[in-house]
């Protein structure tokens, strides 16, 4: 995903907890600052963010056949396993539910991400933001205290100017939202070379061209960062809202669920790991066409698709942006809410 889409998966994020009505304290911490925040959405992408331990094109969890004799139970998720652990509320579960292509083989076998450098590791990346926002949060200044139930006693002996500010929490929400939103996109999870970068040939650049010619120009570097400080929040989420019609998206504010798996990490495993299904939902792995050892480098998305292109299109572009954007809110919540003390949060119910 380009700038422009991860700029509006993170702002549309706010205006989908907004919508819920159950995230008011998170909502009003970070909707004033939607806009300034939203570089942070494409910060990792940057290159000098590489010197913190990010790089270019490179935030993946890229699945093949895993060959190995260790743990390799450990790699197969069933269909069915696979779709309890995904949930019924992303759309990424019945993509894959009504899928039948690819077969109960397929699902048998064991898929392993290999990732060479740290770092680049999605599902790292989410559970390290995850757990260092709730230190962060805890540790806000009077504004964010204000907001997050639950006294923080020590927090009065920390240097004033040294507490977590409502500025930083939106920023470091949107940085999170950048590997949220890449572990949804099926080329990161995908590791036959048709699924790589490829210099801006082929299915990654395709897909990634075609989602920002439909989020369109408002969320564009140039847009948000010279007149951010200008661009009223409900202006900001009323435009990202906008977008939905042309993704042809319906969300469910009022049933955003809680998170799945029990942390951060192995929610973000799973959501690559439906990834990788999709990706070879769209170009399948049978060896008459891609498979996993092929060397086949450029796939164009017109030769995915030759019959009802358009549809099955769509149909892509809905999953994926819907995902994205309800995987945020489920994460950030999620986060949130961790923040809490056990005490002061209100009974537990299915979704909230
Ligand atoms: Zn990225």
């Amino acid at each position: 995903m380009n700038q422009r889409t991860h700029a509006w998966i993170a702002i549309r994020t706010i205006a989908l907890l907004e919508d819920g009505g159950k995230s008011k304290d998170l909502v009003k911490l970070i909707k004033p600052h939607a806009a300034k925040a939203a570089i942070g959405a494409w910060i990792p992408d940057l290159v000098d963010a590489k010197r913190a331990g990010s790089q270019i094109g490179k935030h993946v969890l890229k699945m093949k056949p895993y060959k190995g004799k260790v743990l390799k139970e450990r790699f197969i998720a069933e269909k069915e396993e696979l779709l309890e652990r995904l949930g019924k509320s992303r759309l990424m579960s019945s993509y894959i539910d009504n899928d039948t292509s690819l077969k109960t083989h397929w699902w048998n076998k064991p898929y392993k991400g290999d990732i060479k450098v740290p770092g680049q590791h999605l599902a790292n990346r989410a559970m390290a933001m995850s757990v260092m926002m709730r230190d962060l949060l805890i540790m806000g200044d009077q504004k964010v205290d204000k907001l997050l139930p639950g006294a923080v006693r020590f927090a009065k002996n920390i240097d004033s100017k040294a507490r977590t500010k409502a500025e930083q929490v939106a920023l470091y929400f949107f940085m999170l939202s950048h590997f949220i939103s890449d572990a949804c996109m099926p080329c990161h999870a995908d590791a036959r070379k048709i699924s790589a970068y490829n210099k801006g040939k082929g299915l990654h650049h395709e897909l990634e061209t075609r989602w920002s010619g439909i989020v369109k120009t408002k969320f564009d570097k140039k847009k948000l960062l010279p007149v951010s400080s200008s661009i009223k929040p409900d202006k900001i989420l009323k435009d990202a809202k906008e977008v939905d019609a042309r993704f042809g998206l319906k969300f469910k504010p009022k049933s955003i669920p809680n998170l799945v798996a029990g942390d951060v990490w192995l929610e973000l495993i799973n959501i690559c790991r439906g990834s990788f299904a999709v990706a070879s939902i769209i170009a399948s792995p049978k060896p008459s066409k891609y498979p996993y050892s092929n060397k086949v480098r450029i796939v164009h998305l017109d030769k995915l698709f030759p019959e009802n292109s358009s549809e099955k299109l769509k149909d892509l572009d809905r999953m994926v942006m819907h995902d994205a954007v309800l995987n945020n809110a489920i994460i950030w919540r999620h986060i949130w809410q961790q923040a809490i003390p056990a005490k002061m949060k209100k009974k537990k119910k299915k979704t909230a």
